[in-house]
């Protein structure tokens, strides 16, 4: 994690400036590329507030000692108000020589030292020459086996702040210097005996947040918890005890991701705290199981904070399971979109954070981390080389960057608008949308066209113009504030679509371009036609018209009735113990059509075409804008012309996706030198009629293909730049 900041950070120059260190080579350079060696820490025994002192050695990997790998964010200090500066210098003494740290890494290796024997750990900022590129990228290529191999990685949180409450005179009464969770339950009891003895706490239980977690990873429900469920009192103290764990910058950077992923074992330490990494998931999937029922949580306060941590521990949680399941492979392209809205203070780790997990890169194109290369070079690497493995557009899907979100500032000028910013944070629920593009085909009637790069700047694909963009609405603000998730607002959002199509297409009833009526058009529309039950996610059947005429005539002002709560809408129904009654599985239908356009709507407008076309799309969309069907995207995109001008001067044209009839196959050994006569040519032209790519969109009744002419004459070339 990190290794965002430690990246940027760079240590080791203000060492080298140091006069009188010029002697004290802490760096030698490491045996280079294709071997595995690395430098361990050992960090000696000390206790309180001694000096940190270590030392490190180079060692092959796989010829280590037993060692901790330590994952963390360099500040900790980012989301507080003093965000912005940097945090002041820590100096830890490493081969006698002294190292600038950041305080949270300084607490950290304070917290793991032990007190009478050496303790070998992996610190990134530490044990990575930052000054040495070419050691970056080596040592960044080699970090998920150092991290894998690990006996544990530890995961620090952050160290205590005012008004945290770690139950430290109880610590003292037993002797330790640290409470620790662990998998052995007695423990476990012992610490929450104590919860139930205390009638006194701060502000921020942290101490409290580890009990209640522990409860609910033994799958007891958070409603039958009553510490969590009084609006009043310890209740809240401990829902800031969780809030504050899940505040730390940790959560929030893109190089935990692998470093937790990969672990044989985690522990998750906050200041002298600490439990299995596994007690937090099994505590979050507990709380998710109960999600899509009625009844579970009620209108108490914890509903959204534990919505929101579940999300968050669920986002790694998958990959982990997903990494070690033999039948399932891990991509680059759904990592990437799925950890697209964390952090990372150097751009390209947005990529390279990322791919140390990819298990299945779906052609023979790969990526390895490059540090002389820039953040566009990078992003450009990332489309070209998923284009080209994938045989697919699927890549341009989603928010490219924040012009298409409706922020005139391009955050990396001279970006190419196909090639997606990774840097540019989306709605946090953009990733679950975009996993529903599997259910979709918008070109499958389409004959399958070409792809080509025209230099680095022009994609040419080939598709159809559907139609122009003639109204637009508001979008519905993906709201994490507020008790209610933003719902009240949802509604009204959402009812001025109705407004706009009742006033431009006519009732419901009216039949609708692409076939169907309006009112039909419109429910689909909303919820990307996608339905979320137990069973998991398809298609919406009929039956989800009847959850939409309920979502729709909840009234969401009368709080006495119904309340909404989180990312639930819910009646308070209190007999759930004799299994559902037919309330409850109206809110249950209601409830998940309610996340059904949360998913499909979230900070995406609404707009109506020329012809009467409805759909949704990313909120740079405007009036005038084309929606077009491109051969290799499942959904359509939403382009805008530009006018500017590209002229090719003797430009490379690489062939990135080829018509099916110029595939030609040749005898092993033949292809090489044939892709040398007819592969890439030569592209000399002016080229007029470009589009900028603002985003993909759902757009009912060209999800499928239906109703689209199949004919290659309708296929025409479209230049994105
Ligand atoms: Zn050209």
């Amino acid at each position: 994690m990190s290794a965002t900041k430690r990246r940027s950070i760079r240590v080791p120059r203000t060492l080298h400036r140091k006069p009188g260190l010029r002697h004290a080579p802490l760096y030698g350079s490491l045996a280079g590329q294709g071997s595995t060696n690395f430098r361990l820490m050992r960090l000696h025994p000390g206790i309180l507030d001694q000096a940190i002192t270590c030392s490190l050695e180079e060692l092959p990997l796989n010829n280590a000692p037993p060692y901790k790998a330590l994952s963390y964010a360099w500040d900790n200090t980012l989301g507080s108000s003093n965000s912005g500066s940097s945090p002041s210098t820590m100096w830890i003494r490493c081969n006698n020589v002294p190292i600038p740290v950041s305080p949270n890494l300084y607490a950290a290796l304070q917290r793991l030292r032990s007190k009478d024997r050496v303790v070998n750990i992996w610190v990134d900022a530490v044990c990575i020459n930052q000054n040495d590129p070419d050691e970056r990228g080596h040592q960044v290529g080699i970090m998920r086996r150092i991290y894998q191999q690990a006996e544990e990685v530890a995961i620090w949180l952050g160290s205590k702040r005012d008004d945290d409450d770690l139950a430290e005179d109880f610590m003292l009464s037993l002797g330790l210097t640290s409470l620790d969770w662990t998998d052995n339950e007695e423990t476990n009891r012992v610490f929450w005996l104590e919860f139930l003895r205390r009638s006194d706490c701060k502000r921020q239980y942290i101490f409290g947040g580890f009990c209640v977690l522990w409860l609910l990873s033994l799958g007891i429900p958070a409603s039958v918890t009553p510490h969590i469920s009084s609006p009043f009192g310890q209740s809240s103290c401990i829902l800031n005890g969780i809030q504050a764990i899940m505040d730390q910058a940790w959560w929030q950077r893109s190089w935990v991701l692998q470093e937790t992923v990969v672990a044989a074992k985690a522990t998750c330490y906050y200041a002298t705290l600490s439990c299995p990494w596994n007690m937090i998931t099994k505590a979050a999937a507990s709380y998710m199981n109960g999600q899509l029922s009625t009844n579970i949580d009620s209108a108490y306060g914890y509903v959204s904070l534990l919505a929101q941590f579940a999300r968050q521990v669920r986002d790694i949680e998958i990959i982990r399971q997903d990494w070690r399941n033999p039948s399932k492979l891990v991509s680059l392209l759904p990592l990437l979109r799925q950890f697209r809205i964390r952090n990372a203070t150097d751009p390209r780790d947005k990529v390279y954070a990322l791919i140390g997990m990819v298990q299945y890169w779906g052609g023979q194109h790969k990526i390895a981390p490059d540090y002389n290369l820039d953040v566009t070079n990078v992003y450009w690497q990332v489309s070209i080389t998923v284009i080209k493995n994938m045989q697919s557009l699927e890549v341009l899907c989603g928010t490219p960057n924040a012009t298409s979100d409706g922020d005139p500032r391009l955050t990396h000028p001279g970006h190419p608008s196909w090639v997606i910013d990774w840097s540019y944070r989306p709605s946090a629920t953009e990733n679950i949308r975009l996993e529903t593009q599997g259910f979709y085909d918008a070109s499958s009637h389409l004959p399958p066209g070409q792809v080509r790069l025209h230099g680095r700047l022009l994609l040419e694909v080939e598709g159809v113009e559907l139609d122009r963009i003639h109204w637009v609405c508001d979008e519905v603000v993906n709201s994490h504030h507020g008790r209610d998730g933003g719902a009240r607002r949802w509604r009204e959002v959402v009812k001025s679509w109705e407004e706009l199509v009742a006033e431009v297409l006519g009732d419901d009833n009216r039949p609708y371009a692409g076939g169907g009526t309006v009112g039909n058009a419109f429910w689909r529309t909303i919820c990307g036609n996608i339905e979320y039950t137990h069973a998991g996610i398809s298609l919406a059947g009929d039956d989800v018209s009847s959850a939409y005429a309920k979502w729709r005539s909840v009234d969401f002002h009368h709080r006495r009735t119904t309340s909404i709560v989180g990312d639930h809408l819910q009646e308070p129904v209190f007999n759930a113990k004799h299994g559902m009654t037919e309330k409850e599985v109206e809110s249950e239908k209601r409830n998940a059509f309610h996340y059904a356009v949360r998913f499909a709507c979230s900070d995406r407008k609404f707009f109506i075409t020329d012809k009467g076309y409805i759909g949704t799309g990313p909120r740079g969309v405007s009036s005038g804008d084309r929606v077009s069907v491109v051969s290799g995207s499942r959904v359509p995109l939403i382009l805008r012309p530009s006018t500017q001008e590209v002229g090719c001067s003797h430009r490379v044209v690489e062939t990135l996706i080829k018509r099916p009839e110029d595939r030609v196959f040749y005898q092993a050994g033949e292809e090489a030198k044939q892709m040398m006569r007819q592969g890439d040519s030569v592209c000399n032209e002016l080229h007029r009629g470009l589009y900028n790519l603002i985003g993909d969109a759902y757009v009912h009744g060209a999800m499928d293909g239906v109703g689209l002419p199949a004919d290659r004459s309708f296929l025409a070339p479209v230049f994105l730049r």
